[in-house]
């Protein structure tokens, strides 16, 4: 799903690593790089056109982040503006405050729509719910068969019009089936309905007619997206002509571009709400933003460790530093242990980081990390007054015996700590003064 959009995003996000600080020219070079990539994966145009919009932007008004390196920092706007062009968060299924729910589906013949009813049926009972499906489709010959197949795969009821009556009115079946819902306390309504080949107002005028009986309380397109962004100009007939409330993307597993996954929000302004990924039953999951982001970038790991490496370096706490530094210098050791206690939590990551380029600096700091270490600084810290830590000038020689017995340690030790404080300070003096941003460096960790 979605290969080729994945390593085409990846290769560009691989030419900025080792990157400082990125141009325009940089930026302007990314965001034609993934302008093409969207287009090759048959992204509608006013979709490409906003994703590459907002990209440019967000990377140009310098959103700045102490712990990303400019290669990370894109990747996580792509990510975000993923997540964003995909619909944002998740949309629950709306449920009638009194039932039964209706849901309606809709879509082109052969769409999956009558596929999609038996999954939606076993996942509604999965979760609680007693469902009934109703076979609306009386249009293709094997319809109302193949539903009271799948419902029984499902183990979900099916409601059919009585056979031999001719053609039979599919209105009239819809509204007779959630009669019986309501009579027979189904608590969920699934009305498969009609589709045609192609777009066709006589299909419309049934499905209005449809909706107009039964009052849904969703009407779900159901959109093959194997047929790419054409799929979603059907999308948008079908918006005007009986409108709907949400998407399902059927056959996601064939389609390997993405283009309908990626438009569909944009054009129809409707979210996705489920994805059918197979023919099986079981191939249906909710649709979820930004895990279908994620696995766009086929990244999740990193972007869990970018999380990460953010909250391990937390902006205003290194600003706070920073600041204190610039002002009257009074960088204590509580602000040097709370930098080591930084890098700690950075530990259990290291694997991780080595087979990520571009961590560079950060990475040369963590190999040379003792975590050990920073459990013998806590305890000579909290060995030490609050005057001692605030003003470690103080610390004389009978100080310095009373902190090593105190924290278990030895009289070298704390010499030792108190120079590489000095060292840091005197660090921390310089960047402060020349405006740098970025991660303190730790001499002598
Ligand atoms: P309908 O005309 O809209 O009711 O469409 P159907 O439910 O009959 O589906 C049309 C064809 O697509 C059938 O052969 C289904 O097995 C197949 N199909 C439906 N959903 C999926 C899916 O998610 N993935 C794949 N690969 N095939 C699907």
């Amino acid at each position: 799903m979605f290969a080729s959009l994945s390593d085409r995003l990846s290769a560009t996000f691989s030419s900025l690593r080792g990157k400082g600080r990125l141009s325009e020219a940089d930026i302007s070079a990314t965001v034609a790089e993934i302008r093409r990539a969207l287009l090759d994966a048959d992204v509608a145009v006013p979709a490409v056109r906003a994703f590459t919009a907002a990209v440019r932007e967000r990377a140009a008004s310098a959103e700045v982040s102490s712990s990303l390196n400019p290669a990370q920092q894109i990747v996580k706007i792509v990510h975000e503006q993923l997540i964003e062009i995909l619909g944002g968060a998740s949309r629950e299924l709306n449920l009638a405050k009194r039932p039964p729910t209706v849901i309606m589906l809709a879509g082109l013949q052969g769409a999956g729509k009558t596929t999609l009813a038996g999954k939606l049926g076993s996942w509604l009972k999965e979760q609680g719910h007693a469902p009934l499906l109703v076979a609306s489709d009386l249009q293709r010959p094997n319809a109302v068969n193949q539903l009271e197949v799948v419902g029984r795969q499902a183990g979900v009821s099916v409601w059919a019009p009585e056979r031999g009556n001719g053609v039979g009115d599919p209105v009239q079946v819809a509204r007779s089936g959630v009669e019986h819902a309501r009579e027979k306390l189904y608590d969920v309504v699934v009305v498969d309905t009609a589709g045609r080949l192609g777009v066709d107002a006589e299909m419309m005028q049934q499905a209005a007619d449809i909706r107009d009986a039964v009052s849904p309380d969703e009407i779900l397109f159901v959109l093959d997206a194997m047929i790419g962004q054409d799929a979603v100009t059907t999308a948008q007939a079908f918006a005007d002509g009986v409108g709907f409330t949400g998407v399902v993307l059927s056959k996601l597993d064939g389609d390997a571009r993405g283009g309908a996954a990626l438009s569909v929000r944009t054009v129809t302004g409707a979210p996705v709400l489920f994805a059918s990924t197979g023919e099986k039953l079981r191939d249906f999951e909710r649709f979820h933003p930004d895990r279908m982001a994620s696995r766009i970038l086929d990244m999740g790991d990193v972007l869990t460790l970018i999380e990460q490496a953010e909250k391990a370096f937390d902006e205003d706490q290194a600003a706070d530093l920073a600041n204190k530094m610039a002002g009257d210098g009074d960088f204590t050791l509580q602000d040097f242990l709370q930098q080591m206690q930084q890098l700690k939590k950075l530990g259990p990551m290291k694997k991780m980081l080595e087979m990520l380029p571009g961590m560079g600096q950060m990475r040369e700091q963590l190999e040379n990390f003792d975590e050990s270490e920073v459990t013998r600084i806590e305890a000579m810290v909290q060995s030490m007054t609050p005057a001692e830590r605030s003003n470690p000038k103080i610390i004389n020689g009978s100080r310095r015996s009373r902190i090593a017995r105190g924290s278990g340690t030895t009289v070298t030790e704390i010499n030792g700590l108190l120079e590489r404080f000095e060292q840091a300070k005197t660090m921390m003096r310089s960047m402060a003064a020349s405006g740098g941003r970025g991660m303190p460096g730790m001499p002598g960790a």
